[in-house]
């Protein structure tokens, strides 16, 4: 027998003796970071409201409890009585039975409905039919990456479990190391923006921490193929944790699969859909633009299949001596500091992935309380001694104006932005401001991902700021659903009729001018000189976005559309072009400082990476100089030890 057999059976003995006598345990099995507990008897399981939580606590481990699939009721019979308990407006739409585990996956308009309080809702249903249920939300606006995603997921999920168990064994394995040291490496994004990856090692077990491209250097990826990473082969890596589904953080995740990757992704829900949607419009791009793509749309699909979803503030264990908790980071939607637990109190130490410290339209500020951290390895892109934010309800102000000047000469106003993030910032602002009259309502049309997008975000308003979750959560008051917003999704004709007519708001991609539909609004109304193009974003080197900010004039347009020359006409800009600072999701110095200044603990060392030479100096040494910490500023292919 091996050692996690014989694991799994004194957990099997343990629980038994915990349960009363009439619940019997049929199974016990990890599947992930989970223990699966299956009994003949899960209508009684359900009865002792507080049972699995109690055994959870005992154990220290994460319990599910399911029927042995030889009890369950028959699934037409058990559909009568769930709708029987859900109450109506709850809004199901559809019920999904899985005989293999007992499951019955529930999709609804309002899942709180369907929970109930302290989940007696779902207990009920377990008590009635015996089956477990497991509840997600029904899109308010249809998004097509959540759907493909969970249907994927439907179709896989034999294979899936097999990667689960597999995965449960290798984290609940026992533990070989006599010795006990940490150390971070660093792969990428040290002194430059993108590239992001680390290893974080220990005697055990080995830690990939994100996997970035690095935007507009085709080519410089992170340093893989150290041994300390892939270079000791595949699956020399344990785990791979994602803090956020940004390019720079997530591009090469599906590579780590072409190179032979077999183990877990941990991220959140919506990192994990937006990777999925972000990655493939990656590939897609890559393909525009006559470049082989690093690998196939089939990786991607590998990564969502072996990805495991974490809530904030779950403590998870994914490998013998680690534990991992996600906590939110403020930058975009699921975005997560990841701070791991190593040993039993050896060290702790935190990943900040991209942060904003204070609250924003969409998102709570940045999570800055742990129980212990020692370690903090900080972003610092506006680290610089200089970048400071003009806040954002002067930025809000602003903005407006440009739109009332442009609206009253009769023009449009166009406005190049990422799908993710500060399109939906920038659409709670328009909303708000038509809705209170600071604006004239006019049409707000959404071109490329951005809808898409959008509908990502309706999906999960658990990871949005506590004011608005609650407006979505009410259909009527939903901002996102205002009958302004208008999804451009027939092409050409449609955008040539949006030129032609009255004034109205564009929202386009790609966010720095490097391609995508932005290049066909400037081609429809770049020559108005009533209309204005406005910039809310960072525009990076290099980019048709920034060349425009600089007072570039003559565009010019090739076949590919992407704004970098080549054979094709040029056209002759005349519309107005504004910059409105303020709209970042990125935390500026103050921010940055803040966040440290206020952090409970205070970690005694801080390594300052993902940001310019400047930026990572100026930070490293202000936070020296402040807070009497230790600090770094790491170049790539650092090793630190901490312990
Ligand atoms: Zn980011």
């Amino acid at each position: 027998m091996s050692t996690v057999e014989r694991q799994l059976e004194d957990l099997k003995a343990q629980i038994a003796g915990e349960v009363p006598d009439d619940i019997s345990i049929s199974d016990v099995k990890y599947e992930g970071p989970e223990l699966v507990v299956y009994t003949r008897d899960p209508k009684k399981f359900a009865q002792n409201g507080d049972l699995v939580r109690r055994l959870a606590s005992k154990l220290r481990k994460r319990i599910t409890v399911r029927p042995d699939p030889d009890t369950l009721s028959h699934p037409e019979r058990a559909r009568e009585e769930i709708m029987d308990v859900i109450p109506e407006e709850a809004g199901v739409t559809d019920l999904d039975f899985h005989a293999d585990t007992g499951e019955v996956i529930i999709e609804a308009g309002k899942p709180g409905m369907v929970i109930g309080r302290h989940g007696s809702t779902l207990r009920e249903i377990t008590q009635r039919v015996g089956w477990t249920p497991e509840v997600v939300r029904t899109p308010p606006i249809e998004s097509s990456t959540v759907s493909n995603v969970r249907n994927f997921l439907k179709q896989e999920r034999e294979e899936r479990r097999d990667i689960l168990e597999r995965v449960g064994r290798q984290i609940h394995r026992r533990e070989m190391a006599d010795e006990q040291w940490v150390r971070i490496t660093t792969l990428g994004c040290c002194r430059e923006v993108g590239r992001a990856a680390f290893v974080l090692s220990t005697a055990e077990t080995r830690i990939l921490i994100d996997c970035g491209d690095k935007p507009g250097a085709e080519g410089e990826v992170p340093y893989l193929q150290v041994p300390e990473a892939l270079g000791a082969g595949a699956n020399n890596i344990d785990a791979v944790v994602l803090t956020h589904a940004h390019l720079d953080h997530s591009a090469l995740i599906p590579l780590l699969f072409k190179y032979g990757y077999d183990g877990p992704i941990y991220t959140t829900e919506p990192t994990r859909d937006l990777m999925g949607l972000l990655t493939l419009d990656y590939l897609d791009v890559a393909a525009k633009e006559g470049r082989t793509p690093p690998y196939e749309s089939s990786m991607v699909r590998e990564a969502i299949k072996h990805t495991i979803t974490l809530e904030y503030g779950d403590v998870t264990d994914i490998a013998p001596d680690v534990k991992l908790t996600l906590h939110n980071a403020g930058h975009i939607l699921g975005s997560s500091i990841a701070h791991f637990h190593i040993g039993d109190g050896l060290y702790n130490v935190a990943f900040s992935g991209d942060i904003h410290y204070d609250d924003t339209r969409l998102f709570n500020g940045a999570v800055n309380e742990f129980p212990r951290v020692e370690t903090l390895v900080m972003e610092s892109t506006y680290g610089g001694r200089n970048d400071y934010q003009t806040d954002q309800e002067d930025s809000e102000r602003n903005l407006l104006e440009i739109i009332n000047d442009t609206h009253d000469k009769g023009g449009k106003v166009v406005i190049p932005a990422f799908a993710v993030g500060r399109s939906q910032e920038i659409m709670l602002v328009l909303e708000e401001a038509m809705r209170s009259g600071k604006i004239p309502r006019m049409p707000v049309h959404l071109d490329g991902m951005i809808w898409e997008a959008t509908a990502i975000h309706t999906t999960y308003p658990e990871y949005l700021r506590d004011d608005l979750r609650d407006r979505i959560f009410h259909e009527d008051e939903n901002p996102f659903l205002a009958e302004e917003f208008n999804h451009i999704d027939a092409g050409e004709d449609e955008r040539q009729e949006v030129a032609d007519g009255d004034p109205a708001i564009i929202l386009s991609t790609s966010g720095m001018v490097t391609g995508g539909p932005i290049m066909s609004w400037l081609r429809h109304l770049g020559s108005d000189p009533e209309s204005t193009l406005v910039f809310v974003g960072y525009q990076a080197q290099g980019t048709l976005g920034r060349r425009i900010q600089n007072g570039w004039d003559e565009i010019p347009m090739n076949d590919r559309g992407n704004g970098r020359g080549g054979r094709g006409n040029t056209l002759s800009l005349k519309m107005d072009v504004e910059t409105v600072d303020g709209f970042s999701g990125h935390a500026d110095r103050q921010g940055l400082e803040n966040f440290v200044k206020t952090m409970n603990p205070r970690p005694e060392k801080v390594l300052c990476v993902h940001g310019d030479e400047r930026s990572v100096q100026d930070l490293s040494s202000a936070l020296y100089h402040d807070y009497n910490m230790r600090t770094f500023a790491p170049k790539n292919l650092e090793t630190f030890r901490f312990k």
